[in-house]
């Protein structure tokens, strides 16, 4: 697995330093970073296999045991729950600060100067990020798809990059940004091209175990301007509450029995067929022969919507949900401007497009395999929450490197103004922001000193926005359109910094069994260290 990566490793994960354990955990994420990064194949206790390259999904799936690679695991997830982005980032950068810190500790500074140095370093580079970003201009900025390209660059090929930017950003537009009115349906089955952006809703036929009567053409079956009416209780032939059950005596009460039930069933078909309604959708079932019936005369029946969706085309099409059928009116009624039943794949949908009383936009995503189809539904989350976080503070940064390097050039003649030891702290946290650029020219498969010699002569030079580029090459980053949200570094940066100094405090890691900590049955106990110590912990 990918916890254990040294030979020396004897599988008791728990007794390695505290350092070392987080660098490990570094080490093997950062040959992931970057449109170069390399997938991993992670293996589940199960058997389970994910291939991804997404440093957050990756840090979610390892089975990390060591409580120090968990505090760089939690790290990770916050950021990639805030933004959503910039996963590898930070823990490459954990890595990195960690390494000039053993760097600093033998040159014989103290955890605490570290500390307070790459404290007083980060804030220092958070100021100066501001010099690097630029506004978005509208909610329209072409730089939006940009960002979004970027966000997933590497998780697929550079033409479906592309497309995904693309119809996330249209989708984004269709419903001003306000992502409560989007949906995202993932179909296995298909190709990626084949996916596409719709205006309405789908109901997925499958999953939400609705059924419909009348599927008689399973690939295209179309109403223009139904009228929608909804019920949201079972429709059928009430059951009588108090009688369990009737014997009928005779064939003139049997057949009385079924003309009552048949009467019923003809005023139910009637009282939705009044209303106006062209299609019925029920939350609940509906009686087979009144379904039937429906479907006789020209009316679609829908049940078993789910809940959510029931809700939602509830609003969208302006129907009152009734929970009776005999409470039907046309008031209560709403209207599309179509809907239709058709196969996506293998999966049967309903679409309703074109709702008059709020704008809904459907996803409707392909790919080949169950597999596929997922990840494709994760990479336009993905660029979903990117381009929301980069409108939300509207600046952004060039990526590839660019903007640590900026920061790294910016942070060392001012080390030189600091008179203590902390001048070294500033270089080391300047070397460790330097990581991102040699990291991606190694990943890319260039000579990383080579690479960052010439990136910084061109920031020199005065183009600061020069960073790796897909090549593994110079290149200038806002040229190329590869552009980040400002905010997605700087958590980076934040968080690897917080964790670092989280690490640094720690010099031992002490095992306590869960059992001795709540027991109450004495002060005294003695609780041996990971490292094989005889502990004494007073509580
Ligand atoms: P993270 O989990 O940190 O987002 P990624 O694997 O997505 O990790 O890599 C992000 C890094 O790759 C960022 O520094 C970003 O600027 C850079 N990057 C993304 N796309 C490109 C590209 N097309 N060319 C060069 N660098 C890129
Ligand atoms: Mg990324």
């Amino acid at each position: 697995m990918l916890g254990e990566t040294t030979d020396d490793d004897d599988g008791d994960d728990e007794q390695k330093a505290p350092q070392t354990a987080a660098g490990e955990l570094a080490d093997a994420i950062r040959t992931t970073l970057g449109p170069n990064g390399l997938d991993k194949m992670v293996v589940g206790e199960n058997g389970t296999v994910i291939v991804t390259n997404d440093g957050s999904s990756i840090v979610e799936w390892m089975d990390i045991t060591h409580p120090v690679g968990r505090l760089v695991e939690q790290a990770a997830a916050a950021q990639d729950s805030a933004v959503g982005d910039g996963t590898t980032t930070a823990v490459v950068l954990v890595g990195a600060l960690l390494e000039e810190a053993a760097r600093l500790r033998s040159d014989g500074l103290h955890p605490t100067t570290i500390i307070d140095g790459y404290g007083r370093a980060v804030e220092t580079a958070v100021d100066r990020l501001e010099q690097c970003e630029r506004d978005l201009r509208s909610r329209h900025d072409d730089r939006l798809t940009d960002i979004a390209k970027t966000a997933v660059t590497g998780r697929w090929d550079d033409a479906s990059t592309d497309r995904f930017a693309e119809l996330t950003l249209s989708a984004l537009q269709a419903v001003e940004f306000d992502t409560s009115k989007l949906t995202l349906n993932s179909y296995p089955g298909g190709e990626l091209r084949e996916s596409a952006c719709l205006d309405g809703v789908v109901v997925d036929l499958e999953t939400s175990s609705t059924s419909l009567e009348t599927l008689r053409d399973p690939t295209t079956r179309s109403h223009d301007n139904p009228t929608i009416a909804m019920v949201d209780a079972e429709i059928g032939i009430e059951a009588p509450n108090r009688i369990e059950s009737v014997e009928l005596q005779n064939a003139t009460q049997r057949s009385a029995f079924q003309d009552h039930e048949q009467d019923r069933r003809t005023e139910l078909v009637t009282q939705v067929t009044r209303s106006g309604a062209t299609v019925l959708l029920c939350q609940k079932s509906i009686d087979e022969a009144v379904r039937t019936a429906l479907a006789q005369r020209d009316v679609l029946p829908v049940e078993r919507t789910r809940r959510d969706e029931f809700d939602v085309i509830a609003r969208a099409t302006g129907s009152t949900p009734v929970m009776s059928v005999d409470e039907l009116t046309e008031d209560d009624t709403g209207s599309v401007e179509s809907v239709t039943q058709c196969t996506v794949g293998t999966t049967q949908t309903l679409v309703l497009q074109g709702c008059p009383e709020e704008q809904r936009t459907s996803l409707l995503l392909r790919g080949g395999t169950p597999h596929v189809a997922d990840e494709v539904r994760r990479i336009i989350a993905d660029c979903i929450d990117v381009t929301r976080v980069a409108l939300d503070d509207a600046t952004y940064v060039p990526g590839g490197g660019a903007v640590p390097t900026a920061l790294a050039m910016d942070l060392s003649p001012l080390s030189r103004g600091i008179p203590d030891r902390t001048q070294l702290v500033f270089d080391g946290f300047s070397a460790a922001l330097e990581a991102i650029p040699r990291t991606l020219a190694t990943n890319a498969g260039t000579d990383p000193l080579g690479t960052l010699t010439s990136i910084k002569q061109r920031h020199d030079n005065g183009t600061e926005t020069v960073g790796v580029g897909p090549d593994g090459h110079p290149c200038d980053m806002t040229d190329a359109g590869i552009l980040e949200p400002t905010i997605v570094f700087k958590t980076a940066l934040q968080r690897a910094v917080a964790v670092v100094t989280q690490i640094l405090r720690i010099d031992d890691v002490v095992q306590t069994s869960a059992d001795d900590r709540t027991t109450d049955a004495g002060h005294d106990h003695a609780h041996t260290a990971a490292g094989g110590y005889p502990w004494a912990v007073g509580h």
